[in-house]
């Protein structure tokens, strides 16, 4: 059987294409490559803009997909100058895995789920051959739903995305009477920021950094952090790491090209000033599987649209790459967080 659609990647973006573009009747294939084992590094914070598209869907959200504790506020830290400022924020608190876990329970039945990677794609006679294990599916559309190392964006579209590593440990905190979240600003260590955050009972302390020395630039500013926070951490319990794009500039966005398209993080769809992505990958997700509703026989014309739909996204972000020049810029950040301009007032 011929696939009308394959998505590669069943993460926020491709999950939430493949459970509107089922309503259309066309025969989609989507390739989960993620397990227990195989989880994908995050905050699982969800973010208004992200919740917003959750309620024009009618969406709810099961309570087993949160976590403990609940936050209001974010406490931005400069370990350069020492200052910290509270800043109140609207998120929820999510256990990632299970958050997309919840998304692929929302697609269809009518719509094939393979599990596995997908080993190899090609083109051949006008249609795509993916593989997956033993078996090669094939089909008339490609949609890389696959992230920030996307197979499908390196194999048909190109261009060179910048990328961070991105790393997180996990540390027990049972019993931590004041779990908080916070983001950490340190230009001595990384030209980008971290977190911690409390889960059921872990913290995790997180960051990106350029991939070349990643991993010691971490440990370099974790001892930084417990130096200002006048505690060690302990031992981690776990340590987890991945790619995460980091667009620079307003062409690193790709949307598609020649029957492949780019949703989520695969197209560079990512805010690059908080790395908040969950938003981008569903907005992105509903304009393309708008754009194949209204111009599913035409693959032109469904680029045409998609481009267009996105385009409000694509600026969006781009003003975030802007943004994150003034909040990852030691001297304009510190003029901020002393003006005390949007900050909480903490009693
Ligand atoms: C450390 C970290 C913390 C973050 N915290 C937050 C946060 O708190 N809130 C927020 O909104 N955003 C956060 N983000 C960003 C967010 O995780 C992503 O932007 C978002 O998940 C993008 O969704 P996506 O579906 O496009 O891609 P992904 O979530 O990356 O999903 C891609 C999927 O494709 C699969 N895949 C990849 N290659 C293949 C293959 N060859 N075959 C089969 N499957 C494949 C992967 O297994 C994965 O399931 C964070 C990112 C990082 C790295």
């Amino acid at each position: 059987m011929t696939y009308d659609i394959a998505i590669i990647g069943a993460g926020p973006a491709g999950c939430l294409f493949a459970r509107q573009i089922a309503r259309t009747g066309k025969k989609i294939l989507l390739v989960d490559g993620q397990n227990n084992k195989n989880r994908k590094p995050c905050g699982g914070l969800l973010a208004p803009d992200a919740q917003k598209i959750f309620a024009e869907l009618d969406l709810t959200l099961p309570g087993s997909v949160l976590v403990s504790p609940q936050i209001f506020s974010v406490k931005v830290t400069d370990l350069e100058s020492g200052f910290v400022a509270h800043y109140q924020r609207h998120y929820l608190n999510m256990d990632r895995y299970a958050f997309d876990r919840y998304l692929l329970s929302q697609v269809p039945e009518t719509v094939n789920i393979v599990e596995g990677r997908c080993s190899g794609i090609k083109r051949e006679n006008g249609l795509f051959s993916v593989t997956v294990g033993e078996t090669v599916y094939t089909a008339v559309y490609l949609v890389g739903a696959d992230g920030a190392g996307s197979m499908v964006r390196k194999t048909f579209i190109g261009g060179k995305m910048p990328h961070f590593t991105a790393i997180q440990q996990f540390f027990n905190a049972e019993g931590d009477e004041n779990p908080y979240y916070s983001c950490i600003f340190d230009s001595k260590t990384s030209p980008s920021c971290s977190w911690t955050m409390f889960k059921n009972g872990s913290l995790i302390y997180g960051g990106c950094f350029p991939t070349e020395g990643s991993r010691e630039a971490f440990e370099r500013q974790k001892k930084r952090f417990e130096k200002f926070i006048g505690r060690e951490l302990g031992e981690p319990t776990r340590t987890e790491a991945c790619l995460v794009c980091n667009p620079k500039r307003f062409r690193d966005f790709k949307t598609g090209a020649d029957n492949v398209f780019l949703i989520g993080e695969a197209a560079g769809f990512i805010s690059s000033s908080s790395f908040e992505g969950f938003s981008s990958a569903f907005s992105s997700a509903l304009s393309l599987a708008d754009a194949f509703s209204r111009y599913g026989d035409s693959s032109k014309a469904v680029l045409r649209s998609y481009k267009r739909l996105t385009l409000r996204l694509r600026l969006k972000l781009w003003l975030k790459i802007l943004k994150r020049k003034v909040i990852c810029s030691p001297f304009l950040r510190r003029i901020i967080m002393k003006s005390g301009v949007s900050a909480i007032k903490m009693r």
